[in-house]
């Protein structure tokens, strides 16, 4: 009887034996529990801030504690001269000024206690004068100086205290610290919290199934929220946080395979059995010999064809890994079995140059070949729409155009991406009663292994960990600004030498057309002045695709030296002779970003190299990038960086974020507990999981589910 399982208690004063609260329903009834009352102004700030019930804000823990138990009395604080001390006290009125340098005013306040009182000045931070009366008790860190006039604090960060009787917590212990607004602070939210721990604290039931909890000796979750607001004593809280995080991933994984049992239950995919001559043949006409990490992509997606549940893959590799045949043999299988296949990519300058590939690698081997996009004509269109909707087996390649194409045959499909389709792109793509695809992801950066297990938690995953023989890592530096004129000289001589050279013009945010234009000067610039010796073009988004297509097309084929473009060479473009890139106002670029336009180079043989020039005012994280960048060669590895820099929980982009982000677990160091949820989530869908950690999945997820679905 799980019931009664003892369970170890990490928190003293948890009685183990007790039973835990095990509800019999489902959602969470403290999650449904009454709305925050208050002033109007209170309340919608509350809303604004995500916690509209109790049970929201139980949920929400502290992001930091200030810890006011060891802090000294502002003399001895003062004596003893800390670089960086906490002080607390009552502020006395408050004035702002301006400075000298024009736009700064700071505001500042003399702190007392019993002992002394010490001078606390903020740079910029006018609403201060506003939300600190006279009288508040604070908390302020900073480093403490004897100047002319006393004692003096420049304060790096405070927190508002309530009086010692009103706010117990702040008296002299650990003073957690909400994400609070203009509308509610972190005093009230502690406020608040105190109460609905006090109503609804000890009935907080569990969804975590009893054996696992005890197996992972985790706190129950009525403990763990207790803990996480007011641990008694330092650390409690990170147990309280852990015990919250294995429990997240766990209904996230939970949710995932739950999701991808539904999809597999579907079956009705094509059994294409083992390779045939046809694909013996594709192998044998590669110009190059596979290497081993391809060898095992393939061997993985050869078993997946095989079977009649629809393969559901994504395959992740380093930029210029080699990714594409990989793909193509994919392709092949299904028109080797009489069927249909697709290739989607997400702009038409990949789409384009698939097909190139496919003319090269595909076309020999009498295999037909759609293409569609926007940009081919309507009657081009309509006909190669006819040829895909009679069944005849073919490959068809192009953009999101594809997905307005019915295929009676589709077999494989595979998407290029650096978004993902979900179950309702794939529905659309095969019509009627044909079979249901077997769908190959590609992903365009590196992701970290972590990500990939919770955003694309519902896909089987294989590794292209190598890289093809013979590459040379690409020579990486940021060039002073003094030095440009030695750069374009030195393009110049990489282009004598017989080599090509892209220059990425900066990001214009939300502005094409500025960021079209300022290709097009940049471009007019080099042209007229520095690299006036060699052939210079322009690629932008804004241009008509025909010119664009001619453009690339003539950079592909050498006709000429230097692109200089937007980020529309962002992904995929592969034009192996190209030996340098020039990304300007390269600290503006995502990390992501840098390491993709990078990998427009070192695709052959010769040495490559990345120059990247820093705007004029590059903030502390640009750069940061920029070092990661000269540092590091490896996409995964940067992908880790980035995750670490940006330490987040986000699964989703930016635009579909929300409810379904992490709140406890963070993928850049909780990678061990995801891979135990990960494991315990596969057992619990092999031995059945019961109601409630499924319906707690789904409460927590389904949002998520849902996204993954129409993305
Ligand atoms: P990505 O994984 O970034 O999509 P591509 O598929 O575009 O990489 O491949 C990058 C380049 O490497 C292409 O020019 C491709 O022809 C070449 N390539 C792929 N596999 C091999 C291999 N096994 N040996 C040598 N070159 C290869
Ligand atoms: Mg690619």
């Amino acid at each position: 009887m799980r019931e009664n399982a003892r369970v170890p208690a990490p928190f003293p004063g948890v009685d183990a034996a007790k039973p835990p609260p095990r509800p019999r329903t489902w959602p969470d009834p403290t999650r449904l529990a009454r709305p925050i009352g208050g002033p109007k102004r209170r309340v919608e700030g509350l809303v604004a801030l995500g916690l509209g019930t109790q049970g929201d804000l139980l949920a929400a823990l502290p992001f930091r504690f200030e810890d006011l138990r060891r802090v000294r009395p502002i003399a001895e604080a003062v004596l003893a001269g800390e670089a960086e001390a906490t002080v607390v006290g009552r502020v006395g009125s408050v004035t702002e000024r301006p400075t000298r340098r024009r736009g700064l005013r700071i505001v500042q306040t003399r702190l007392s206690d019993d002992t002394g009182s010490v001078t606390l000045t903020w740079f910029n931070q006018r609403h201060l004068t506003r939300t600190l009366v006279p009288g508040t008790r604070i908390a302020a860190r900073g480093a403490l100086k004897v100047g002319t006039r006393g004692a003096e604090m420049t304060v790096r960060s405070h927190e508002i205290l309530g009086g010692p009787d009103e706010d117990p917590a702040a008296a002299g212990g650990l003073v957690p610290v909400y994400h609070a607004s203009a509308r509610v602070s972190t005093g009230v939210l502690r406020g608040l919290v105190d109460e609905a721990l006090a109503d609804v604290g000890d009935r907080l039931p569990d969804p975590l199934p009893v054996e696992l909890r005890v197996r992972h000796r985790l706190p129950l979750r009525r403990d763990a929220i207790t803990a996480g607001h007011r641990p008694r004593r330092l650390g409690e809280q990170r147990t309280a946080r852990r015990r919250l995080a294995y429990e997240e991933l766990l209904l996230l994984q939970l949710a995932l395979l739950l999701h991808r049992d539904a999809v597999d239950t579907q079956g009705g995919a094509a059994a294409l059995g083992p390779p045939g001559p046809l694909s013996a043949r594709f192998r044998d006409g590669l110009p190059f010999a596979l290497t081993g990490a391809q060898e095992r992509a393939l061997a993985a997606i050869d078993r997946d064809l095989d079977r009649e549940r629809p393969m559901q893959r994504l395959l992740e590799g380093d930029v210029g890994s080699g990714k594409t045949v990989v793909a193509f043999a994919a392709l092949v299988r299904a028109v080797e079995h009489g069927g249909q296949a697709a290739l989607m990519a997400p702009t038409e300058v990949l789409a384009l140059q698939h097909l190139r590939g496919a003319e090269r690698l595909l076309e020999p081997l009498g295999i037909e070949i759609a293409y569609l996009s926007g940009d081919v004509p309507e009657r081009e269109r309509r006909a190669r729409r006819a040829r895909i909707a009679a069944g005849h087996p073919l490959v068809a390649i192009g953009t999101h155009a594809l997905l307005h194409t019915a295929f009676p045959r589709l077999e494989v499909l595979v998407v290029d991406e650096q978004h993902r389709f979900g179950v309702a792109q794939r529905a659309r793509l095969s019509a009627g009663d044909g079979p249901v695809p077997h769908v190959l992801h590609m992903t365009a950066t590196p992701i970290p292994r972590s990500l990939a297990l919770t955003a694309f938690g519902d896909l089987d995953l294989t590794i292209i960990d190598e890289l093809p023989p013979g590459r040379q890592p690409i020579r990486t530096s940021v060039v002073p600004e003094a030095k440009r004129a030695d750069g374009y000289a030195w393009i110049v001589e990489q282009v004598r030498a017989g080599r090509q050279a892209y220059v990425v013009c900066p990001l214009v945010e939300e502005n094409p057309d500025v960021e079209a234009r300022a290709a097009e000067e940049e471009a007019a610039r080099l042209a007229a002045g520095p690299l006036t010796a060699v052939r210079v073009a322009c690629a932008h988004g804004q241009q008509p695709a025909a010119e664009r297509q001619r453009v690339m097309a003539a950079f592909a084929a050498g006709e000429i030296d230097v692109l200089v473009a937007t980020t529309v060479i962002e992904v995929g473009v592969d034009v192996p002779n190209a030996t340098v890139m020039v990304v300007e106002d390269a600290d503006r670029f995502g990390l992501a970003q840098l390491h993709q336009l990078r990998g427009r180079v070192g695709r052959g043989d010769g040495q490559s190299y990345c120059l990247l020039y820093a705007s004029a005012e590059p903030t502390p994280e640009g750069e940061r990038r920029l070092d990661a960048l000269v540092r590091h060669t490896s996409g995964f590895e940067l992908a880790e960086i980035d995750l670490a820099m940006r330490g987040e929980g986000r699964l989703l982009g930016e635009a579909q974020s929300g409810a379904s982000d992490l709140r406890y677990a963070r993928l850049d160091t909780d990678r061990r507990l995801l891979e135990r949820a990960r494991e315990d989530a596969a057992r619990l869908v092999r031995e059945g999981p019961d109601d409630i950690v499924r319906a707690a999945a789904e409460e927590r997820f389904g949002e998520l589910i849902q996204a993954l679905r129409r993305a």
